[in-house]
């Protein structure tokens, strides 16, 4: 999607990732050996240095990446690898957003023991969640202690990774929003959404957020705006929230980078978070964020087993839905609980938008709402 955008301003892209058919060089075919793209492993240094020879800035999609290679790449790099380095670990990215005054739950490290574990139960209280510091994603790498008697069996989940635990936050809903920063710092804050989670993985988002409280969204921006404020370097930033019974807001997690609650931005705002992505990045002016549809909504779409019979039903009826737009990452293999790509919605009211949703809904195996 990046590679997408980029090709619509002339910005020549090298990827590298493993693999001689990853979804990008699908997408981007080199238009000649000087832009031609590599295959690695993006957590190789050496890989990483042979990537900026050829570039003049170089970014990145996933946050899990060798950030002291990034630090010694020789090239500008955005974000910059600092912030990588202090994102890639959730309990320093918590720790930077609590020092810095941004509203997060409470949390404290521990130990990969049961001793440790029973002493943060007692600090913070049942259920906790216990969380892998690094390598984490669609909630690979956290477990919901609900009971003591569950502490080995988290340990042997995740007991060889380092781990911190985190208060339970018993929120009302989930909200996103995603923010632009230039390379001088200005920020730029994208509309507010919510997010739906189905077994730890984003299934839906809505845009915008809808609210009795007139000024949830824009303290929603300004918390996230604030947030990506305390980070350095430019590109876009996924914030991810917790949205309380009080209208308190907590900040769950940042990522450096586009990020899949705003995929909607590329058929429903004025400029995506991918072209918002490049302008930045490259000091560009940076694009409006403003919605350009009245109502707005994201599935992804998830793998079922390895066959892609299933999703092949789900887009072939999305095909004949009015506003849908199916997006295929071109993945090589379907897996349960793999993103194989998504399907955005945009309608001219919300009543709409609910019942072209319903079609793709009843189309799915099992309904996620
Ligand atoms: P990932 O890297 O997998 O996205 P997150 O830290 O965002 O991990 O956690 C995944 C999901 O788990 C969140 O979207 C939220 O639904 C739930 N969650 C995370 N932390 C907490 C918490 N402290 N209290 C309650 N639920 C949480
Ligand atoms: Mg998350």
């Amino acid at each position: 999607m990046l590679g997408a955008a980029a090709s619509l301003l002339n910005i020549k892209v090298v990827i590298l990732d493993a693999g001689e058919h990853a979804p990008a060089k699908q997408v981007l075919s080199p238009l000649s050996t000087k832009y031609a793209h590599f295959d690695g492993l993006f957590s190789d240094p050496a890989k990483i240095k042979e990537l900026a020879q050829k570039v003049d800035v170089l970014t990145v999609e996933i946050e899990h990446v060798d950030a002291d290679a990034l630090a010694e790449a020789g090239c500008e790099v955005h974000p910059r690898p600092s912030t990588i380095k202090l994102i890639q670990d959730k309990f320093a990215q918590k720790q930077h957003l609590k020092t810095r005054g941004c509203p997060v739950s409470d949390f404290i490290t521990v130990e990969s023991t049961v001793e440790s574990i029973h002493n943060a139960a007692t600090t913070l209280g049942l259920p906790l969640m216990l969380k892998s510091r690094t390598l984490a994603y669609d909630g690979r790498g956290n477990f919901v202690v609900r009971d003591v008697s569950q502490v080995p069996e988290a340990l042997a989940m995740l007991g060889n990774r380092p781990l911190y635990a985190e208060k339970w936050v018993p929120f009302t809903h989930e909200i996103a929003v995603m923010v632009v920063r230039s390379t001088s710092g200005q920020v730029k804050a994208y509309p507010v959404v919510e997010t739906v989670h189905k077994e730890n993985i984003c299934h839906l988002v809505f845009a915008p957020l809808r609210s009795r409280d007139a000024t949830l969204s824009r303290r929603a921006q300004i918390v996230a705006e604030a947030a990506v404020k305390t980070f350095e370097g430019a590109g876009v930033f996924g914030v991810e929230m917790f949205l309380m019974d009080d209208g308190g807001l907590y900040i769950n997690e940042i990522a450096p980078r586009p990020h899949n609650s705003g995929h909607y931005t590329i058929e429903a705002c004025e400029t995506s978070q991918y072209e918002n992505h490049l302008r930045a990045i490259l000091s560009l002016p940076l694009g409006s964020t403003a919605l350009k549809v009245p109502s707005c909504a994201m599935l992804n779409i998830i793998g079922l087993s390895s066959s892609m019979a299933e999703i092949k039903a789900l887009t072939d009826v999305a095909l004949t839905v009015s506003g849908a737009s199916v997006h295929l990452y071109g993945k090589a293999e379907c897996r349960k609980g793999r993103k194989m790509g998504h399907i955005t919605i945009v309608a001219e009211s919300d009543a709409q938008l609910r019942s072209r949703l319903r079609i793709l809904l009843d189309a799915l195996p099992s309904s996620p709402v």
